[in-house]
């Protein structure tokens, strides 16, 4: 067993799973390994002379097509963190239950260096490339934004592939996270911090499983560490702080942290850190140098949202957290997270928690291939029968439908209804599944374990049934 990378960390927890199944020869290594990587090195012309990037797209698996996976614009991106990250979608795909294989792309790249039209052409050229080798489009590999994009960088890449294939009436399916005007969905942005919350309420409606937390029943008044308060972060604090009554205690950003004992206004919090680039400086609350120790710090649940590899051989031992929620990618080791295992910490898997970006990025794809709004066809008509079954129980009762319950019963649902219901449907149905497994008596250790072995199994269910 290795231990030194972020690949090694998938890899291992791979075999860790792959031993529960029963499998043919060699079908676990093939589902373990990167399909194929696509190294670009291309040069834009910018501020008067040549700039030279370098980019991966990496497609773990295309079992499924097309395969699907966020880009990042990071300047420590490397090749195996894009694989690592590529794997990761492919169990999380499987695991989901979504028609993707796993893929994963980055650039290296400091985004805050550059201006806006300066990354425009960047990311135009870097489009191009990956049209060109064919890992980029609709039906073969389609992205979507990671840490440093955002949704401006899909419409590029969207624009640039349209132009890149006029004749492809589906081209904005080529990447997901658009914004609302450029083809995108209601509720993307939000999707993967409302995916961690529902995560964390379906994970609390299971009695015997937060009985091994030792965390009381109700997600009321849980405190909780944040680290990274980017989109996803930003989204879990916000989520369950103004809806399931939890108290943001602890935010880590990439200054250092701020703590309040009481909670802090999430909200204002954020709006300092797009003002002044990070935590320093926030009123009324503590500042701590040294975020990562925060980390360590007493509290219900810890939410990593920011980087890979943070909980590690090192401070595993000290966590104080009940339960880990990971909404980042990879944030505990392979190591760490048997330190974790035998503390009685449990850990709400990466694969499982992080998925509704995934998931909302589904939606968009189905809605730009079938060229009509969710819920379009139905809404009014939904709308004209329960106002329908409204008047006759009027009628019949002689009682007034109550107000407080009409509009919400009245109106047919919207396109953010219908998104959040089916991400909501997916984040439970899995996490029954997996559980199932957890509990069963096959003696899987951790919710991780058993998580990736569902997802082998499903891998090993579409090669059998392919074929190859
Ligand atoms: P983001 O760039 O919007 O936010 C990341 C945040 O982390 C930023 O606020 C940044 O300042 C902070 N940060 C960076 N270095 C830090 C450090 N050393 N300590 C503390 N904070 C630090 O990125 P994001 O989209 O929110 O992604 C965060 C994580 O979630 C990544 O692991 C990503 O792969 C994963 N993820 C994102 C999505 C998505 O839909 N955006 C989906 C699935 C998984």
């Amino acid at each position: 067993m290795r231990g030194q990378s972020f690949l090694d960390d998938v890899n291992n927890q791979f075999d860790e799973a792959a031993r529960f199944l029963p499998m043919q020869e060699g079908l676990a290594e093939k589902i373990k390994v990167c399909n194929a990587t696509y190294v670009t090195r291309f040069g834009v012309r910018l501020r008067g002379r040549m700039e030279t990037f370098v980019g991966w797209r990496a497609v773990h698996s295309s079992h499924w097509t097309p395969a699907k996976g966020g880009i990042r614009y990071s300047p420590l991106a490397d090749q195996e963190e894009v694989e690592a990250l590529a794997a990761l979608m492919t169990y999380k795909c499987a695991l989901m239950g979504l028609p993707f294989g796993g893929s994963k792309g980055a650039l290296r790249i400091d985004p805050a260096k550059w201006e806006r039209q300066e990354l425009e052409r960047i990311t135009r050229r870097f489009t191009q490339e990956l049209a060109r080798h064919n890992f980029f489009g609709p039906s073969q590999n389609v992205p979507a934004p990671d840490m440093g994009t955002n949704e401006t960088t899909m419409v590029w890449m969207a624009d640039e592939y349209r132009r890149w294939s006029p004749n492809d009436i589906n081209a904005l399916a080529c990447v997901t996270g658009k914004p609302l005007s450029a083809g995108g969905i209601e509720g993307r942005i939000e999707a993967t911090g409302r995916g961690t919350q529902y995560a964390l309420r379906e994970f609390f409606r299971h009695e015997n499983d937060l009985a091994r937390t030792e965390l009381s029943p109700s997600l009321a008044g849980k405190r909780l560490i944040v680290q990274g308060l980017g989109n996803v972060g930003y989204h879990a604090a916000k989520f369950l702080s103004e809806q399931d009554g939890c108290r943001v205690v602890g935010v880590i950003e990439r200054d250092g942290a701020v703590w309040s004992d009481e909670s802090l206004p999430i909200e204002d919090l954020k709006l300092h850190l797009i003002k002044t680039g990070g935590v320093k400086g926030f009123a009324n609350v503590e500042f701590v140098e040294n975020g990562a120790s925060v980390l360590e710090r007493a509290c219900d649940i810890l939410i990593p949202a920011a980087l890979e590899r943070v909980i590690h051989a090192g401070n595993a031992p000290r966590l104080r957290a009940k339960l880990v929620v990971e909404a980042a990618n990879g944030p505990t080791t392979f190591e760490a997270d048997k330190i974790l295992g035998d503390r009685g910490i449990i850990v709400l898997p990466d694969l499982y928690v992080n998925a509704g970006g995934v998931v909302v990025s589904y939606f968009e794809w189905v809605k730009n291939l079938t060229h009509i709004p969710f819920g379009l066809m139905e809404r009014r008509h939904h709308e004209a029968s329960h106002q329908i079954l409204a008047r006759s129980l009027e009628a019949m009762t002689g009682a007034k439908f109550p107000l407080e319950t009409a509009t919400l019963f009245l109106e047919g649902a919207r396109e953010i209804d219908l998104v959040r219901s089916g991400l909501d449907d997916i984040m439970r149905s899995a996490y029954g599944q997996i559980r199932t497994v957890w509990n069963s008596a096959a003696g899987l250790p951790d919710l991780r374990t058993s998580a990736y072995s569902i997802a082998i199994s499903r891998c090993a269910e579409a090669y059998a049934a392919t074929g190859i």
